[in-house]
């Protein structure tokens, strides 16, 4: 790894880059300017994110707090967990344990540092672990497996569905780094009695496993503190993700990422409420004057998007769908499966805090619900899976097209894309699909795929 890469720790740099962005907004023009010529590399990203006002300096601050949260958690007497997006971080913070979130600190990393991750990525390769894996995990996790950020005490996580690589990566950093290991798995059905029965047991011997490593009990109070607070997050993303479906969709498209980031880190803690308050706010605006949430004001065209996001350098698959007048209609990452969301149509969770028994079988219920562990448990057509969603998505929004954004190590999907897409488009909804890497731009630079998207768009006739 190249000396430069190493001067600095990982989590530090971005916890510093963040918190100077988020004090950046509060200062003068000039020094906003002085400020932002000294981190070049994150200036198009702060200029497109401020200009949406409360709700990007709200982003901007959650994220100051969650990695000041991480890189001062073991000087706090606080234990760090390694986990995955697709585990709900709720349960970390009720115990008062930090949860580094691996897939998030990659993107992250990706958005604000020039050549993204992409040598953390390749130092998994040179640790041992294999290069075919998801991009999502290995960025970050490089830097951990160097030495280059505060070590985990163990790894607490769930897979995303059927995926492989994601265990895969936790279980090589639990080996490589010698700390403790628990993983939630899935049956391959939702609803179900047994299925419902398996979660709440397997949740429940979770539990056991923090409590081991922490030496502490779980704390009924925290833990109800924490789902209240969920609770009001889940009606405010219900709200907006209810604007979305309005023609012009009110919602900005980078709200999207706003909303998942801060969800998939600090769920149930105020500053993750405190952003979604405002963004609903932004959007009710626009709303009420019955305008696009885009900077033009003119929605050309409705995408949505059946997988995830793109993360290159300084966001520019955002400001890509801005300019050109695409209203995001949000992706799988933003999809939750709350009882009152409109998309649950009956497999939604309902956070019952009655008792502590009620609490832990509601968020065993949300955790089996989390985006890619819902979707992709089983074939892509079974009932409850993904062709489902995106059908009843693509009618529900209103969506002109769909994209397919993923990782190639993500063989979970690339496996049953195609029959997807041919799907979707026999129902009349022209697919898109990207071959890049949505997080190591080396396979396929943004330039190409904004080439490949500007060509469909067109031969599609949706501009
Ligand atoms: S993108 Fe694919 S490979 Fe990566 S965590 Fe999700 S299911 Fe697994």
């Amino acid at each position: 790894m190249r000396k430069e890469y190493t001067e600095y720790p990982f989590d530090w740099a971005l916890h510093s880059l963040f918190t100077n962005a988020a004090k950046a907004i509060n200062g003068t023009p000039k020094e906003y300017d002085r400020i932002m010529s000294r981190i070049g590399d994150m200036k198009e990203l702060a200029d497109f994110v401020f200009g949406h006002g409360d709700p990007g300096a709200l982003f901007m601050k959650g994220f100051s707090q969650y990695t000041e949260a991480i890189t001062t958690a073991h000087a706090k007497g606080r234990k760090l967990a390694f986990t995955t997006f697709c585990q709900s971080p709720a349960i970390f913070w009720a115990m008062d344990i930090v949860p580094i979130v691996l897939e998030p600190m990659t993107v992250l990393g990706n958005l604000v540092r020039k050549g993204g991750t992409a040598e953390f990525m390749d130092f998994c390769v040179e640790a041992g672990f294999t290069e075919t894996s998801c991009s999502s995990q290995r960025g970050a996790l490089g830097a951990y497996l160097k030495g280059l950020a505060e070590k985990p005490d163990f790894v607490a996580i769930d897979t995303g569905g059927i995926c492989d690589t994601n265990a895969n990566s936790f279980t090589f950093a639990a080996s490589y780094l010698d700390i403790p290991f628990y993983q939630i798995n899935y049956p391959p059905t939702l609803t179900d009695q047994r299925a419902a029965d398996y979660h709440r047991a397997d949740y429940r011997n979770f539990i056991k496993f923090l409590e081991a490593q922490t030496g502490n009990k779980l704390d009924e109070d925290k833990l109800r503190a924490v789902m209240q607070e969920i609770e009001v997050q889940d009606d405010l993303i219900c709200e907006i993700q209810e604007l979305q479906r309005l023609k012009p969709n009110p919602v900005p498209v980078i709200f999207n990422l706003f909303i998942y980031a801060l969800r998939f880190t600090m769920a149930g803690m105020e500053p993750c409420t405190t952003m979604l308050r405002a963004c609903l706010e932004a959007a009710k605006k626009n709303a009420a004057k019955g305008v696009s949430g885009l900077s033009s004001r003119d929605e050309k065209t409705r995408a949505l998007f059946v997988y995830i996001d793109h993360y290159a350098t300084n966001i520019p698959l955002w400001t890509f769908m801005d300019q050109m007048g695409i209203a995001h209609l949000g992706c799988i990452l933003t999809k939750y499966y709350q009882d009152k969301v409109f998309y649950s149509n009956g497999d939604g969770y309902h956070l019952d805090t009655a008792d502590l028994d009620s609490m832990i079988d509601a968020l065993a219920e949300q955790n089996s619900r989390l985006p890619m562990v819902k979707q992709i448990r089983g074939p892509y057509d079974a009932p409850d899976m993904w062709l489902e969603e995106a059908m009843y998505l693509k009618d529900s929004m209103n969506a002109d097209f769909a994209v397919y954004s993923g990782t190639p190590g993500c063989r979970n999907t690339w496996g049953m894309l195609k029959l997807l897409a041919k799907k979707l488009e026999d129902a009349g909804l022209p697919t898109l699909i990207i071959n890049a890497d949505a997080f190591d731009e080396r396979v396929e630079s943004w330039e190409a795929t904004r080439h490949r998207f500007e060509e469909f768009l067109e031969l599609r006739r949706l501009i």
